[in-house]
């Protein structure tokens, strides 16, 4: 995702972009096509100001349930192009350095961070989602679990014990 900063006029601007996952270099199945970002730009005087929202889809897979689900990912960054040299790139991660030959920036790395950073750590399809039981393996947002079943035969057991009893007798 390049900026082109001799196409910017002074002031305010937004610009909408739809973009492949080539566009931002991303090469993780999980991402969906397209990603669309959306750039606040503010041209000033001595630096310009970019705010970035972007908004793309996930295709995951629940920790709890293991199905696949689709998570709207939402992801925001900024950066600041200034020509001011003194500033080092250390101070602040988000300013790049131009100078008046710039011609083009390169807002992929912030835009791929911004992603990667609202990925959330814990996937699950639904709060509610009951997962899966590890006694019979069922799923049990689909399915009724089999060791309930069990459980609820075992209300007859005493009397199975008591039948069996009697035969032997
Ligand atoms: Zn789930
Ligand atoms: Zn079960």
């Amino acid at each position: 995702m390049k900026l082109r900063l001799n196409s910017l006029k002074e002031g305010a601007q937004t610009i909408e972009l739809t973009l492949s996952k080539g566009d931002l270099a991303i090469t993780e199945t999980s991402f969906q096509q397209p990603v669309f970002a959306k750039l606040n730009i503010y041209k000033g005087t001595h630096q310009i100001t970019v705010k970035g929202e972007l908004n793309t889809n996930l295709n995951l897979e629940c920790d709890r349930c293991l199905e696949p689900y689709k998570l709207n990912l939402e992801a925001s960054f900024q950066s600041i192009l200034s020509p001011i040299k003194s500033l080092s790139s250390d101070i602040d991660e988000n300013i790049i350095p131009i100078t008046p030959q710039t011609n083009e920036v390169d807002l992929t790395p912030f835009a791929r961070d911004a992603l990667f950073t609202e990925i959330p750590m814990k996937k699950i399809c639904s709060e509610s989602c009951k997962g899966i039981c590890p006694g019979c393996g069922k799923n049990l947002n689909i399915d009724t679990c089999r060791c309930e079943n069990k459980n609820t035969d075992d209300r007859w057991k005493p009397l199975k014990n008591l039948l069996t009893n009697i035969a032997e007798d």
